[in-house]
């Protein structure tokens, strides 16, 4: 039995408590065992736009506001009355505290902690953390950013070398296991020394930076292609045979023959490339399939230049 000075003191207590715990960014209810709100400080009240808490509102009452997006949680999906299950089901699994971020409609996020108590009522806290939360934001911001700029070739906004060769052994991993067509292209601008000799590096430089353009607009979002060497480009097209990937090479190439690159107020000038196209057959790996590739690509230069030629194997 507790003397009255103990009752006082604990009184006191708990008002203090309740005081400190009413700011604004703070959150505190509590629910009985039937999930009905038992108390809620005013910080709650706002974020749930309530007037009254003693018993009237459930749990699944509020967690249905924040589907509706009203109040509350910002809460997904099609299916509310799942949804409003899954919570339910959730924060009741077993005693003790379980802590998780949450957005509400507003925008704010919270680190909510529920405390489920041994006579099943629920006690819930919840602090305001958006300013961490956006800090995070632009640390995950400025990392993705890193590495799509490690991956990349600065001049023409392609893959970079490394990139582009980490893709091609994974496309060749991807088509061994998948058996599906995979097909390579190797392409090199043609004379594109005498480029820079007559017109200048910033001349060759403008045409490199036109055939990436060239790349970008002629290849599907999952073909891959890079910058592998100075003037020297890689395109994979996984789930192509040789025939169309032959065909996607020469839609490139004519392209680039209808192109003039400005490199002077008064002065544009046409390139074009050669290309050497294979198929990927299922034995092969990375260092097989570049040189195949590279035979057909010194074919095409051979024969003239400004040409595409399938790699075949050579005769007996
Ligand atoms: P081919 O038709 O046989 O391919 O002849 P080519 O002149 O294109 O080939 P070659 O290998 O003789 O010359 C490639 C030139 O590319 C030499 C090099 O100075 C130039 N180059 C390499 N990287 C860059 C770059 O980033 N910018 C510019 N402007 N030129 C570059
Ligand atoms: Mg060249
Ligand atoms: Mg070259």
């Amino acid at each position: 039995m507790k003397s009255i000075h103990d009752l006082r003191t604990d009184d006191i207590a708990c008002e203090a408590l309740l005081g400190a715990l009413d700011g604004r960014t703070q959150l505190v209810a509590i629910y009985d065992a039937s999930d009905r709100l038992m108390f809620a400080n005013s910080a709650f009240k706002h974020a749930f736009r309530l007037n009254r808490e003693r018993g009237d509102i459930t749990f699944a009452d509020l967690v249905l506001r924040g589907i509706l997006g009203q109040c509350g949680p910002r809460i997904g999906g099609d299916d509310a009355s799942a949804v409003i299950a899954d919570a339910i089901a959730a924060r009741r699994e077993r005693a003790g505290q379980r802590s998780f971020a949450t957005e509400l409609v507003d925008g704010r996020w919270f680190w909510m902690t529920e405390s489920l108590l041994e006579n099943d009522w629920i006690v819930l806290t919840g602090t305001e953390i958006s300013a961490l939360r956006s800090n995070e934001q632009a640390w995950i911001g400025a990392h993705e950013r890193a590495v799509q700029e490690a991956r990349t070739d600065a001049l023409t906004g392609l893959a970079n070398r490394r990139h582009s060769m980490s893709s091609l052994e994974l496309a060749i991993t991807a088509a061994a296991g998948t058996e599906t067509p995979l097909t390579v292209a190797l392409v090199d601008l043609d004379h594109f020394k005498q480029i820079n000799d007559s017109h200048g590096h910033a001349a060759g430089d403008a045409v490199l930076r036109d055939f990436g353009e060239v790349c970008r607009h002629a290849t599907r979002q999952t073909d891959i292609a890079g910058r592998i060497g100075g003037e020297e480009f890689l395109v994979v097209f996984p789930s192509t045979s040789v025939e169309h990937g032959v065909s996607a090479v020469e839609r490139m190439r004519r392209q680039v023959l209808s192109r003039r690159v400005q490199v002077a107020d008064d002065r544009a000038i046409r390139y074009s490339f050669s290309a050497g196209v294979c198929r990927v057959e299922l034995s092969d790996d990375l260092n097989t399939t570049l040189a195949r590739a590279d035979s057909a690509l010194y074919s095409a230069k051979r024969e003239g230049r400004n040409r595409t030629v399938a790699w075949s194997a050579p005769l007996q």
